[in-house]
């Protein structure tokens, strides 16, 4: 049996690892800072080099290698293997043929997966969804990510764009999100959202403890410090924590009424915070879903962590080449 590679292009580094795609399992990987300031024909010859040099390193040749899926975090056309929009990264990648130019310079063909898309596919194959045929994902970071599998299928839409879970809109009247829409689920319960409601809780003089574990240091303000203080028994931490969960619960609830899943996954930076988030999260769809039985869907979270996207996405390309 060959096996796959699968990368992940982040902001921050590039990882590519050798997936055993039968079993789940990372077999061998590689990561190194993405530079991607210089643009991105550099970043996809370091991407190729690091593919090529991880493939030497782990003994083994490109013929026993079926192929490469990369996780790419943005919009994507799927047709054209073209990136057209990556927010996070400098320049943001209009038109830009990573699939073509990777296999070009790899001699390996090559698909590309959103990088939420892919950790869904993973957790579905072999992490927190096994057994279930529709499930919603929420990666819950520096922003939403999304992605749903369907009757047995990950789920793709336009070209892959489907399964966007982060830019469901919780209140038409709400703040602007990032992607220029209002009041997307997003502007409310990821990371930076979260530790704006800290923060300004410590600015406005509320009796809470962050301003002392932060060292009256707005910036040091995160979900983890919050979560820390809730645990701790910080009333506005737990607070905090108590609505974002309720907003999260909100769009969740959406996704059930629209797709049925009998699982719904968090993943993410975020996610850390455990029954913290989901236990609101619960509640709030327990209270509010009516139409679909929502006892039988159970919240957890991921459980192939920080591997979920690199496997899910050479599972994809498995199945695809
Ligand atoms: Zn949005």
């Amino acid at each position: 049996m060959k096996k796959y590679i699968g990368c992940d292009l982040g902001g921050t580094n590039l990882r590519v690892a050798i997936v055993d795609v039968d079993r789940g399992a990372v077999l061998h990987q590689m990561m190194i800072p993405a530079l991607a300031r210089e643009g991105h024909d550099a970043v996809m010859q370091r991407m190729a080099d690091l593919v090529l040099e991880t493939i030497r390193s782990a003994s083994l040749t490109g013929e026993e290698i079926g192929g490469i899926g990369i996780g790419v975090p943005g919009v994507l056309d799927l047709e054209k293997g073209e990136t057209l929009f990556l927010p996070n990264l400098p320049g943001t990648w209009p038109h830009v043929p990573l699939q073509a130019t990777i296999t070009k310079l790899t001699n390996l063909p090559t698909v590309l997966l959103n990088d939420v898309r892919s950790i869904t596919h993973g957790e579905w194959r072999f992490g927190a969804g096994r057994g279930v045929d529709t499930l919603a994902v929420f990666a819950i970071g520096t922003g939403i990510g999304g992605g749903l599998v369907v009757n047995g299928q990950l789920h793709l839409g336009i070209g892959g764009t489907g399964g966007e879970l982060g830019h469901t809109v919780i209140d038409f009247n709400g703040p602007r999100c990032g992607c220029g829409n209002y009041g997307c689920l997003e502007a409310y319960a990821s990371g930076p959202a979260i530790a704006a409601v800290g923060m300004k809780a410590v600015a406005q003089g509320l009796t809470t403890r962050l301003g002392e574990m932060c060292q009256y240091d707005l910036n040091r303000i995160t979900p983890e410090l919050i979560a820390q203080a809730a645990q701790e028994g910080d009333e506005i931490a737990k607070e905090i924590f108590e609505k974002a969960g309720f907003y999260l619960g909100i769009a969740a609830g959406n996704i059930c009424s629209a797709i049925g899943p009998r699982r719904i996954i968090i993943t993410g930076g975020v996610s850390q915070a455990g029954e913290l988030l989901l236990g609101p999260m619960r509640r709030t769809l327990r209270e509010r879903v009516t139409v679909m039985p929502i006892d039988q869907v159970e919240i957890v979270r991921s459980q192939l962590e920080n591997n979920a996207g690199v496997i899910g996405v050479a599972c994809w390309a498995a199945d695809r080449l």
